[in-house]
Formats: C-alpha cells, structure tokens, sequence
C-alpha cells in the first residue's frame, strides 16, 4: 500500500521536461519543513491505495511520463517498488526528491530531480550530500529553490564544489514564488558565467499558485 495525497494529469512544470503532459502521483508525508514549501498539505492524511491501483490510474491517465513526488515520495518504502513497476512498464519515470533521503537503490532507469536546500529554507543542514555524488549527467538533474543573495550565493559555492555542470543533465535554479525579484535572479544568472537554468513553475502561472492537482 501506498499512501497517497493525490494522483491527477496536467502539464509538468518544472526541469527540462517543462510543458511536457505527464501523470503526477503525489505521496503524502516529508520530513522536512522549508520556510517556503508550497505542498504543506502532503504532510499529513492522504488515502491508502494499492500499489495496483495506483499503476491503474497512471495507466489510465495514458501519459508516457509519470512523475513520482510528494512530499518527499522517498519517505515511503513502497515508493521504490512502485517506480520499478513504472520503468518495467515502459514509462519515463521522474523523481522529485527534496534531498533529505538517500537516492540510492532507486531504480536506475528512473530520472532523480534532486532539490539541494538552500539556507532560507531552514532546512539547509539536512541536505544529504553523498545524493550529489550519485547524480548521473544524462538523466538527473538538481534544483536550488532561491529565496534571496545568500542562497545563490550558496547555489553556487555548492555547484563549484560539487562541480555540478559535469555531474548533473540541468541545473535548475527556481526562484520562490512571490519571494524574489524575478528581474534580479534573472540577472544574476544570465551573468554567472554558469550552465545553469533558470526555471518559472509553469502550472502556477496557469493555474494559480494555491490550485492541487492540475
Ligand atoms: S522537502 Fe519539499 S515537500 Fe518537504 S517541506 Fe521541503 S518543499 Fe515541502
């Protein structure tokens, strides 16, 4: 059994796979508590549905891109199996992780979107490093949510350290929604002499920040 906040199709609208259709399965529950996170209502209740039910849904969605993500959809065992069976039935598989978890004995066909916190979020020091060194720069990609200076600046200092443009397939910086000047990042990023990526979340520009499931 999976515990699940919602499962539903839309448009992803994030990492290079950005306007793409893809199915959503979003797990309930995260570890974790960014200052900014936009998903609070993951973190408790959900419903239990079968591992089988799930991949009906997703089937039945008929998109060929499946996104497995939470909460921090790490947080549940299954999660695992669930992503093998996806792989074994021909989807391309993302996994937005918020880096708290070890990405390791995930299915290797399955691409990891690796959030690295920033120290805005407060939760900085819960970044589990060693998922850095597994990222593989065909098929992952890792995502700094930048609330302010100190976070790009600490984006960088960690994309230098880590040497991140070798390592990853993007690196996506995304700034906080109504958090920063979009002008400014924009700037700052266009200059940094950097292969990164500055990302919008698309959906919330269609959508509406506060809509689920679209
Ligand atoms: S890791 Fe993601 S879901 Fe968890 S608190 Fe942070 S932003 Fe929210």
């Amino acid at each position: 059994m999976l515990r699940v906040t919602e499962i539903f199709r839309s448009i992803q609208g994030e990492s290079t796979h950005a306007g793409r259709p893809c199915t959503f399965v979003r797990l309930t529950g995260c570890p974790m508590r960014c200052v900014w996170c936009d998903s609070e209502y993951t973190f408790t209740g959900g419903d239990h549905i079968s591992l089988e039910d799930v991949l009906q849904q997703v089937r039945n969605f008929g998109c060929s891109l499946v996104e497995i993500t939470g909460g921090d959809p790490l947080a549940q065992k299954e999660a695992h199996t669930l992503i093998r069976q996806l792989c074994d039935e021909g989807f391309e598989v993302l996994i937005e992780t918020g880096g708290f978890f070890s990405t390791e004995g995930v299915d290797e066909r399955a691409a990891i979107i690796l959030d690295v916190k920033c120290p805005a979020s407060n939760e900085v020091e819960r970044n589990h490093w060693p998922n850095l060194e597994r990222l593989r720069p065909d098929l992952d990609e890792v995502k700094f949510v930048v609330a302010d200076r100190s976070d790009w600046e600490y984006a960088l200092e960690v994309i230098e350290r880590y040497e991140l443009e070798k390592r990853a397939k993007a690196i996506l910086i995304s700034p906080v929604w109504d958090g920063i000047d979009l002008k400014e990042l924009a700037g700052w990023v266009s200059t940094s002499g950097k292969q990164i990526r500055m990302q919008l979340q698309l959906h919330k520009y269609i959508w509406g920040p506060d809509v689920h499931g679209v």
